[in-house]
């Protein structure tokens, strides 16, 4: 029996477990208080299929926003658990910088609604770090969360089929085009990816949608392997002004 059942109350009564993002007692680990849940904004379906951001009505057939009708993503779907704001930046932060492991956790818990839209035998990889960043974090967030996911799912995590073999620098300002030659120069294909991935579907973990350069660029090498589908999984995404939301 783990010592959480047996101790239970008495580690409750120790260290009750807290709302990850304002701090006050909740009743169960890796939950938000009833005042900061209200506030997340959970995103649901209609979105377009695409590219994920929401939308106001459903359409028949695809659903898809004005500018997927035009040109449509090299991933197959996004699927995020909240609106980026400033709340769930919050958590995307305390993660990243690591002063609260057990939100990949939580995280992946939300995830885990999305698990019946994928395939059967998906390969879950994350977005992976620079080995620079890798050193100096001492961990890479995104495999934090794909390993709750796999924990959880019948699915196996590949950490490290993609390769990010070069730092990019911030993307924020620049055109598509340059964000793409950027991109494209950063990620490479572990030697024997097309083992690993031919005929496969991916669920692509990333802490963070924001412009869809880095998945996309992911997305066009997980395909050039073989990969027959790539669902982006996220904790948020950002829904800018210029998107039909
Ligand atoms: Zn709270
Ligand atoms: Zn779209």
């Amino acid at each position: 029996m783990p010592l959480r059942a047996l101790f239970g109350p008495i580690v409750d009564f120790a260290l009750p477990p807290r709302c990850p993002i304002c701090g006050v007692t909740v009743v169960g680990d890796n939950r938000f208080c009833l005042s900061c849940w209200q506030q997340l904004d959970f995103l649901a379906k209609p979105w377009c299929t695409a590219c994920g951001i929401p939308l106001v009505f459903e359409h028949p057939g695809e659903n898809l926003c004005v500018k997927c009708l035009v040109d449509k993503p090299d991933h197959d779907g996004v699927r995020a658990v909240v609106r980026y704001d400033d709340l769930s930046a919050l958590i995307a932060m305390r993660l990243k910088y690591g002063t609260r492991l057990g939100l990949a956790k939580l995280i992946a818990g939300h995830l885990q609604k999305y698990v019946a839209d994928c395939h059967e035998g998906s390969i879950i990889v994350p977005v992976p770090l620079h080995r620079s960043r890798l050193w100096r974090r001492g961990f890479n967030q995104s495999v934090l969360i794909g390993r709750e996911l796999a924990r959880n799912s019948v699915m196996i995590m590949d950490y490290d089929v993609i390769i990010r073999s070069k730092v990019t620098p911030p993307l924020r300002g620049m055109s598509g085009t340059q964000r793409r030659r950027i991109v494209d120069k950063a990620f490479e294909l572990r030697p024997d990816a097309r083992l690993a991935l031919a005929g496969k579907s991916v669920v692509l973990v990333d802490d963070v949608y924001t412009s869809g350069s880095t998945s996309n660029a992911c997305a066009r090498l997980l395909k050039k392997a073989g990969a027959n589908q790539v669902l982006v999984f996220c904790w948020a995404r950002v829904i800018s002004k210029s998107e039909h939301v």
